[in-house]
């Protein structure tokens, strides 16, 4: 038996960026080789921090170009939106009515995105337990995420055993899956990269010029002033991130250059955006072609729909024949 996957990224901006690819992109991309995914992009949540309608349909297909020109692939995984399978809502309906709302409140990215908006709506506060039925609606087992999102998927196995416990059998207790880009650094010095923080970021679609100029106002290590201060990579976000894309040994003789204030770090961001690039390169590519054929995309997504809804129909007649509603 393969094993299921379900993982899905907000349409909160434009384009992925280098955190949602690295941290949780890289993870899809690997599992959908062995495993029937399901990969989605989630656009009920995207709506849960204040947002342009206008805007909404755009970044969906702006995520799901992003997800195919990475190499997600139609003819392995399914790929599709959230909203086109309205079964994820009302599995989070039946779900909810055994989640304390105490619990809810006391997560870490409800309490973080609730000060950042400064306005707690309902929604943001049902955010994980829209999640946990995204996942449990396909009885998926794995979950590829950042690290922020284990908290989350605790909770949906909470809700899982909680629901075989009363109900019977049900569910699988889905696993999270971190990687070794588990917390991409923001920009900014101030956490992890996310679209909702602007300039915490650089996103897939950024062009070389805007990679280069992003990196060189980036937030380096604190305490290294001037030129002729000596650093501490330790204590430098950016010197994380050379760990995803500068061989070992080109990272240890910038780590050495760094301490000793051989280098500077406009030298060090620059190095850094090339290796960047280069690695983006082929992605931009892919993703331009797409780009020029929405409408292409767009039919991937409901393809995605069609192949996925039957599984979340047929765990919501028997969710909703357990709960004993009418049939
Ligand atoms: P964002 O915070 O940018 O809105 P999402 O909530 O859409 O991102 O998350 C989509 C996926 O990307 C999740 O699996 C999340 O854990 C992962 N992710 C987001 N930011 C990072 C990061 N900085 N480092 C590693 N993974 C991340």
């Amino acid at each position: 038996m393969r094993q299921r996957v379900f993982s899905g990224v907000q349409p909160t901006a434009d384009s992925l960026h280098l955190g949602n690819y690295l941290g949780a992109v890289k993870g899809m991309l690997a599992l959908q080789e062995t495993c029937d995914c399901v990969f989605a992009v989630v656009d009920y949540h995207a709506i849960t921090v204040p947002y342009e309608p206008a805007r909404l349909a755009g970044r969906v297909l702006g995520v799901a170009t992003d997800y195919l020109a990475a190499g997600l692939d139609p003819a392995k995984a399914a790929l599709l939106v959230q909203s086109d399978v309205p079964e994820h809502v009302e599995l989070a309906w039946l779900l909810g009515v055994g989640v304390p709302v105490a619990k809810l409140r006391q997560l870490p990215t409800f309490k973080d995105k609730a000060a950042r908006t400064g306005a707690a709506n309902v929604g943001l506060l049902c955010y994980p337990l829209l999640m946990a039925a995204d996942i449990l609606i396909y009885k998926a087992e794995l979950v590829p995420v950042g690290r922020d999102q284990l908290p989350h998927i605790e909770l949906a196995r909470e809700i899982a055993r909680l629901f075989n416990r009363t109900f019977g059998e049900t569910f699988p207790e889905p696993q999270g899956r971190v990687n070794e880009a588990a917390v991409v650094p923001g920009l900014d010095g101030g956490g992890a990269m996310s679209k909702s923080v602007p300039g915490s970021y650089i996103a897939l679609s950024d062009p070389p010029e805007e990679i280069h100029r992003k990196l060189s106002q980036a937030v380096t290590d604190p305490a290294r002033q001037r030129r002729r201060d000596p650093g501490d990579p330790a204590r430098c976000n950016l010197y994380t991130i050379h760990g995803f894309y500068t061989p070992a040994e080109k990272r240890a003789e910038l780590a050495h250059s760094c301490r000793t204030a051989g280098i500077g770090c406009l030298e060090c961001k620059a190095l850094l955006a090339e290796e960047i690039i280069a690695d983006l390169t082929p992605l931009q590519a892919r993703r331009a072609e797409l780009a020029a054929h929405p409408d292409s995309v767009r039919d991937v997504l409901r393809d995605g729909a069609r192949r996925a809804r039957p599984l979340a129909q047929a765990t919501l007649a028997e969710v909703r024949g357990r709960m004993g509603f009418v049939t």
